[in-house]
């Protein structure tokens, strides 16, 4: 129907006879001649119906409304001085309309399209029309740009692009699972999967030796900003393969999908150990944007006045005494102090002492009459501080120190405007260890599943054990990770027996799997990217709904379709199911 896109039109068209197909974005009379926005997924264009033009144009114009759908027919010409547009793109030109239809009205929107201050639940309840702007447009556009590369790259490498199951069983990310109701089989249940991590396997045991799916995966999780009960990941999957190999294929596949968008990444990414991460920075995940670091002082400490710090000390293996020194950090005033300490007092700090760093090496702050020169002048060669900047303690349990002056950095790097918003900071985290103990319990580290290959099975103690398990890691924020597998049965069976696995447990729930193993698996292994992350990341938003399409709220649900829903008495009665309320408190 269209020659033209809208905002594809400039002042090289002038003269051009033009087709253009949109929605009236926004009209004005002026004294007789009709001004209409009209916009498409390209943006807007001035139309002009003057009835000196086409009385019949001009009539039907008289007619349109915001968000009519219309056709014009007319020629561009330039606006001429002093009546140029400099906020729109085709502000310099406008199409003189000798031929307009009203293909379609509209009853008035529920908000204007475009406008950013709307509440979002109304927004997700019309999101055709939230989405119907060009910046929303552009997000969906990069996503699928994002899609073709990450595809071409992979193609081109070898990998097979393979579908697995949605209808099937519980699969071993640790989350809570979707379930579906089987009609044929009383009782009986599928689950949607939270990875195809089971079936990529098995494509290796068939020898396919190279996979790949941008797939969807089902977590029933609480959700979060980053967070989706469904949400979609580049899942890839390769065989005789070292930790070195399936690195490169992520960093090559990383790179291609930023350079589709227009960015360009330096490869390889910088790796680190889990350790250093934890102990510099507080988190698996941290962001390098910034340099701020946190010290090890508990040994400074041994003899100090300071009783706290003294008694912590005793214990080194357990507990961490960690300064943070912040360069320049002189200048937060005592309320932004104050109000660091409520922030991490909310994750188990039971204060957090500062120094001031002045002239001369002179300290300054409430814990400082408490400490020796010697002690002194250890910390500010230790830490490395000058005139002007401030040093953070944080003492306890080395879980919480670690955790919350890993958060007190972050928010440090808030705070400070340190965190650059057009740099991206990739690293890998790697060598985690294979087990976590918990109140007794021994847990599989972080992500990674029960199939995680450990790099020394032999070790005697099982807290010594690492995973040949890695975490892409960029500006914070986790973006996916993956592991070498278990390809042997013995190594599977002794990683399950320290799970506290049992052999029917293991038979029940993984059975195929371990079949699988027997019958010749190859070394492999593989990683997943989270899609819906990537994306946000290119298009720096920070709410997961903004790069889907029809995204469910932060209690999971689908305010457009009023998923989930109540259904018929009868389809309950085929899949043999009684509802049971829930008990009113
Ligand atoms: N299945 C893992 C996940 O979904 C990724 C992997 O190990 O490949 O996080």
């Amino acid at each position: 129907m269209r020659t033209d896109f809208c905002a594809e039109l400039n002042e090289e068209d002038t003269g051009k006879e033009v087709v253009l197909c949109g929605w009236a974005n926004s009209y004005r009379d002026h004294g007789g001649v009709i001004f209409i926005d009209l916009r498409d997924k390209t943006g807007i264009i001035q139309l002009v119906c003057d009835p000196a033009d086409s009385p019949e144009a001009h009539k039907i114009a008289t007619e349109v409304r915001d968000e009519y759908v219309l056709i014009a027919k007319g020629k561009v010409r330039l606006r001429g001085e002093g009546l140029e547009n400099p906020k729109l793109k085709t502000g310099k030109i406008e199409v003189v309309v000798d031929e307009l239809k009203i293909e379609n009205r509209s009853e008035p929107t529920p908000f204007v399209i475009g406008d950013e201050n709307v509440n979002e639940e109304i927004r997700l309840k019309y999101r055709y029309l939230d989405l119907r702007t060009k910046k929303a447009y552009e997000t969906f556009r990069l996503r699928s740009k994002a899609a073709i590369a990450a595809r071409n790259f992979l193609d081109a490498n070898g990998f097979l692009e393979v579908e697995t199951p949605i209808l099937t069983k519980s699969t071993p990310e640790g989350a809570r699972d979707y379930l579906v109701p089987s009609r044929l089989y009383p009782g009986e249940f599928y689950a949607l999967p939270q990875s195809p991590q089971l079936f990529k396997q098995l494509l290796m045991v068939s020898g396919f030796d190279r996979y790949f799916q941008i797939a969807k995966c089902f977590r029933d999780e609480d959700l979060r900003a980053d967070r989706q009960p469904e949400f979609t990941q580049i899942d890839v999957e390769m065989s005789f393969c070292t930790e070195d190999d399936v690195i490169n294929i992520a960093e090559g596949l990383i790179k291609t999908i930023f350079a589709a968008c227009g960015i360009n990444i330096k490869t390889p990414f910088k790796r680190m150990p889990y350790t250093e991460a934890m102990e510099n920075y507080g988190t698996d995940k941290p962001d390098l944007r910034f340099d701020l670091k946190l010290v090890d002082v508990i040994d400074i400490f041994e003899n100090t006045n300071l009783k706290v710090f003294r008694e912590i000390a005793q214990f080194k293996k357990l507990n961490r005494i960690k300064a943070l020194p912040v360069p320049g950090g002189e200048k937060l005033t005592r309320k932004e102090i104050d109000s660091l300490t409520e922030f991490v007092a909310k994750f188990g700090a039971k204060g957090l002492a500062w120094v001031k760093v002045k002239e001369n090496n002179e300290l300054q702050g409430p814990i400082v009459k408490f400490l020796s020169d010697e002690e002194k002048n250890a910390l500010i060669e230790r830490c490395n501080v000058k005139n002007g900047d401030l040093i953070f303690f944080g003492a306890g349990s080395k879980r919480v120190v670690l955790d919350y002056m890993g958060r007190l950095r972050d928010r440090l790097g808030d705070m400070l405007g340190l965190k650059d918003p057009n740099v991206y900071e990739f690293l890998w985290v790697v060598d985690f260890p294979m087990f976590e103990i918990e109140e007794g319990h021994v847990k599989v580290k972080a992500l990674h599943h029960p199939f995680t290959m450990p790099k020394n099975i032999d070790e005697e103690e099982i807290e010594d054990m690492t995973s040949q398990a890695y975490d892409m890691v960029v500006n914070g924020v986790e973006l996916g990770g993956g592991s070498i597998r278990i390809h042997k049965t013995e190594i599977q069976k002794k990683v399950f027996e320290i799970l506290g696995i049992t052999q029917e447990e293991a038979e029940e729930k993984f059975g195929f799997l371990l079949e699988a193993l027997k019958f010749g698996a190859p070394p492999h292994g593989g990683f997943a990217i989270g899609f819906d992350r990537l994306i946000m990341l290119l298009t720096k938003k920070d709410n997961i709904r903004d790069v889907i399409a029809f995204p469910k709220t932060q209690k999971a649900q689908c305010l457009l379709t009023n998923a989930p829903s109540k259904v018929e008495p009868d389809q309950l009665k085929e899949l043999h199911i009684r509802v049971r309320e829930p008990k009113k408190v």
